[in-house]
């Protein structure tokens, strides 16, 4: 990670282990700690989570000490998300030696690896429960009040959360983020997800626009849809992709793929921005550049992760393309949106990984440009097939030390790009106040720059022109030359 003043959205460091909090229902009795770690769908689950504790008497708190039920959300992807839960857990336990009533319950990924073995391993967890499992919250809640252990990580066919209704948990109130796939049938061989979040299904899009009309009705003027791989999006009814094939021919004739709910969304709310993430470079169609190019509200950002330059490693990876359809598709995103900003995510150290697939990591990203970047050092997950088939043979110095070199090339490359805005005048949408300046309102541009610039008499969630007069290589520095047309 390597963005400083506001780190990009999806896998934002800073809010790792942040706990989440919703206005009190004074009716509320019992309190709700809840943690959330990893990817951005986690924070967003959290919110789902709290809703339906919400109706079952559950005021959030902040305050560790003095809560009746901690939950925390994990991650499984790389080691080290674990380990830092692993960590968490302990501190709970010492809570627990003094508040004896205290419940703790584990969600998410890691939940759903470790299924009933959580509870043989780490003594202090009364309740485990999937991605898939929240509605039976409730009654596992009852189960662990009753003085039983709780279990549940039954992966779902066609749950998508679509009707319930998220609270928004410690939101800036102007930007928000809408699930609308869940699961991944990529099969990446590095990858834990599909195993921890189940097979892909798509959420209605009738529900989707719903939740997107509230949250203007409410205020918010961005939206992010949400999704491990949301270009591979479709609706026909409900059910997982990859029964599609086997939809009636009214279903196949109704369905509303990516490109098509890009445009529902974009029309339905003109002024509100969206954007999307994450998108497999091997799922991304032309439609969704085009839709993205015919509609202004449609932010000109991809995160496009890629995480090989090395043919070779991209077919030991099941990536299911080649380096030349990468490149392919970067050229008519640039061809179609000439300023559509473009970040990877990285692998170093795949199994095999030699220097000259190293060189070919360089290569690409020095083809690409990247305006940003996440990159990580390979990571062995338990039960993908990498770790059943492949043996992790590159030394941890050789990872780290390729790491090293891709992360200062990307700082080079981001450099670059935030060096194109300047003397620019950019639409911003205003999110908060600066991290490094109380005078200075932060906001990003478009293509999803964080801008800072003097707070005159602006206000968050105002949309305003920027000129752009200096730059790090995270973040732009200007000053407002008035509203735009946004507002
Ligand atoms: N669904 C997205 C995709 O297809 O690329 C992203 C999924 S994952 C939550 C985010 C990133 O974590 C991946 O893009 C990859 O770079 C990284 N990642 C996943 N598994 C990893 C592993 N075993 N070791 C290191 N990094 C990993």
């Amino acid at each position: 990670m390597i963005k400083d003043e506001s780190v990009e959205k999806i896998i934002d460091e800073s809010q790792q282990g942040s706990t989440l909090t919703l206005e009190n229902n004074h009716k509320n009795t019992r309190k709700l700690y809840i943690e959330s770690y990893g990817c951005q769908m986690n924070f967003s689950d959290s919110e789902i989570v709290a809703s339906i504790l919400a109706k079952e008497g559950f005021n959030t708190t902040q305050i560790l000490d003095e809560a009746d039920l901690v939950l925390v959300n994990t991650c499984s992807i790389r080691e080290k998300a674990e380990q830092t839960v692993r960590k968490r857990l302990e501190k709970f336990n010492a809570v627990k030696k003094t508040n004896p009533s205290m419940k703790v319950g584990v969600l998410g990924c890691m939940a759903e690896r470790l299924k009933s073995k959580f509870l043989e391993e780490e003594k202090i967890v009364d309740m485990v429960v999937g991605p898939d499992a929240y509605k039976d919250l409730p009654n596992l809640i009852q189960e662990i009040d009753e003085g039983r252990n709780a279990v549940n990580v039954i992966l779902s066919k066609d749950e998508t959360y679509g009707d319930v209704a998220p609270v928004r948990l410690n939101s800036n109130g102007v930007t928000a983020f809408v699930s609308i796939t869940r699961g991944c049938d990529n099969m990446c061989t590095f990858c834990v997800v599909p195993f921890t979040r189940g097979r892909e299904r798509s959420r209605d899009p009738q529900s989707i626009l719903q939740e997107v009309s509230e949250l203007w009705e409410k205020g918010f003027k961005e939206i992010t849809l949400l999704g491990q791989n949301v270009d591979s999006y479709l609706w026909y009814g409900g059910g997982l992709k990859k029964d599609y094939e086997k939809a009636s021919d009214m279903q196949k004739a109704t369905s509303v793929n990516f490109a098509k709910l890009l445009e529902l969304v974009a029309e339905a709310q003109p002024k509100m921005r969206i954007r999307f993430s994450t998108s497999n470079p091997q799922d991304m169609t032309l439609d969704v550049i085009e839709a993205m190019s015919k509609y202004e509200n449609i932010c000109n950002y991809i995160h496009l992760p890629v995480q090989s330059g090395s043919n070779r490693i991209l077919k030991a990876m099941n990536r299911l393309h080649t380096r030349e359809e990468y490149f392919e598709l970067i050229d008519n995103i640039k061809k179609i949106i000439p300023d559509c900003a473009i970040s990877q995510d990285m692998i170093t150290g795949f199994p095999t990984e030699t220097e000259e697939d190293h060189q070919d990591t360089l290569s690409l990203m020095e083809y690409v440009k990247y305006d940003f970047g996440f990159m990580f050092a390979y990571s062995e997950r338990p039960g993908t097939l990498a770790e059943r088939k492949m043996e992790d043979d590159v030394p941890e110095a050789v990872k780290k030390r390729r790491l090293t070199e891709i992360i200062e090339l990307q700082q080079k490359h981001s450099h670059y790009r935030t060096q194109q805005h300047l003397g620019k005048t950019e639409e911003v949408l205003i999110e908060g106040t600066s991290k490094k300046s109380d005078a200075h309102w932060m906001g990003r541009n478009s293509q999803n720059t964080v801008v800072v610039f003097p707070k005159e008499h602006y206000n968050i969630g105002d949309f305003v022109h920027v000129k752009i007069n200096e730059c790090t290589s995270a973040t732009l520095i200007g000053e407002a030359v008035g509203y735009s047309k946004n507002n």
